[in-house]
């Protein structure tokens, strides 16, 4: 089956009882026993319910995985990849890591894990990287929010040659994007909060496994017993969200593009992040490694933090605010939210590009940018 038939009916059952045609959100905490049985397959909501099945089973097979544990945030997820880790182990991740999961491990696991945070674009100073101790690289592509790109089959390759698990966070493409599974990646994590659910209103995660191997069973042990579950309304919602995932990426896609070649020929701009454009360094990368480009760019302005600031207050239909990958689109200030210890330019602009029509965006830019300008 290809995505859109997935994306629509892999998440849902025509419900037995009442022949509802979207399958029915299930509230309950506690399912019937009888005879010391539970004849409906389910126990209890924390270990599992049948929105967040239906939410797992259809994630699975959209990155080609044999099974999903579904959180109730990406850092609960990202979280349950490093939980199941022996402590002393050692964890290779990208200098320029998503910062609530670089906050996770460098406040929450301190003195449990070890790691190191590396620029993912060198391949032999990943594999220079590798101790005795290092279990897992933690790839992020493309990256936040300079849009960098990590090279997912040579990963694999070196993962392959140490044995070491390799997950890749798989946010800001999508599996319609890009399918790390199918070019080597043992895991694949999502902060279903962004495309996924693709409403921004409601906040999930997801780990999705390439097979049901001993590392998967305590990681869904962590789900089961950590408890960061997500609840069935959630799932329910994320599901919905999900049927219209292939459609929506279309459209974030040909937006982006064309507002990535706008932004890039505007003289108040000095740079544009994109991996769709030529002029990306990683551009061959990004056509051989993904399907297509997403919707999250960032650009950098010639007149500095000031021209980025009066060019966010002027906006009328970008938001300012943090979060990707809804219907809306967002414009973020990323150096304010990031903190002190971040790379990311003082002048640097995320953008998550929404499904508005694409010359009212332009318009809007348009409308500051010129202002600057002059
Ligand atoms: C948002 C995000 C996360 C964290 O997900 P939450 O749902 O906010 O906990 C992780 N990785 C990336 C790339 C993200 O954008």
């Amino acid at each position: 089956m290809n995505l859109e038939t997935i994306a629509i009916h892999a998440g849902n059952k025509v419900d037995e009882a009442t022949k509802a045609v979207v399958q029915p959100l299930i509230l309950s905490s506690t399912f019937e026993r009888s005879n010391g049985e539970y004849p409906g397959g389910y126990i209890y909501s924390r270990a599992d319910n049948p929105n967040r099945k239906s939410l797992e089973r259809v994630l699975a097979l959209l990155e080609g995985g044999e099974d999903a544990c579904a959180f109730a945030t990406g850092n609960a997820a990202g979280m349950s990849v490093f939980q199941a880790l022996a402590p002393g182990s050692h964890i290779i991740c990208p200098d320029d890591m998503y910062h609530g999961l670089r906050n996770q491990l460098k406040i929450l696991f301190k003195g449990i894990l070890t790691f190191d945070f590396i620029d993912f674009t060198d391949l032999s100073l990943i594999e220079s990287t590798i101790n005795d101790s290092t279990k897992l690289i933690w790839a992020e592509t493309p990256s936040n929010p300079l849009l960098k790109l990590a090279d997912i089959a040579a990963i694999a390759e070196i993962c392959k040659k140490y044995q070491l698990i390799f997950a890749v966070d798989n946010t800001f493409a999508t599996p319609i994007c890009q399918q790390p599974l199918t070019l080597g990646a043992h895991l694949v994590m999502h902060s279903t909060t962004k495309y996924l659910n693709g409403h921004s209103d409601v906040t999930g995660g997801v780990i999705i496994t390439k097979n049901k191997d001993e590392f998967w069973e305590k990681i869904r042990t962590v789900q089961g017993f950590g408890g960061a579950t997500p609840s069935p309304f959630d799932c329910y919602l994320i599901t919905r969200g999900i049927k219209t995932l292939p459609y929506r990426m279309r459209g974030h896609v040909e937006n982006a593009v064309k507002l990535a070649v706008y932004l890039e020929s505007h003289p108040a701009v000095e740079a544009v992040f994109y991996p769709g454009l030529a002029s990306h360094p990683q551009h061959n990368l990004a056509k051989k490694q993904m399907l297509s480009y997403s919707g999250m760019l960032s650009f950098t302005l010639k007149g500095g933090e000031k021209a980025a600031f009066d060019l966010i207050n002027g906006l009328k239909i970008f938001t300012q605010a943090t979060s990707l990958g809804g219907v809306e689109s967002l414009i973020e200030h990323r150096y304010a939210v990031e903190g002190p210890d971040t790379k990311t330019p003082k002048n640097l602009l995320r953008v998550s590009v929404g499904l508005e029509h694409i010359d009212d965006l332009i318009a809007d830019l348009a409308q500051n940018l010129d202002h600057l300008n002059s």
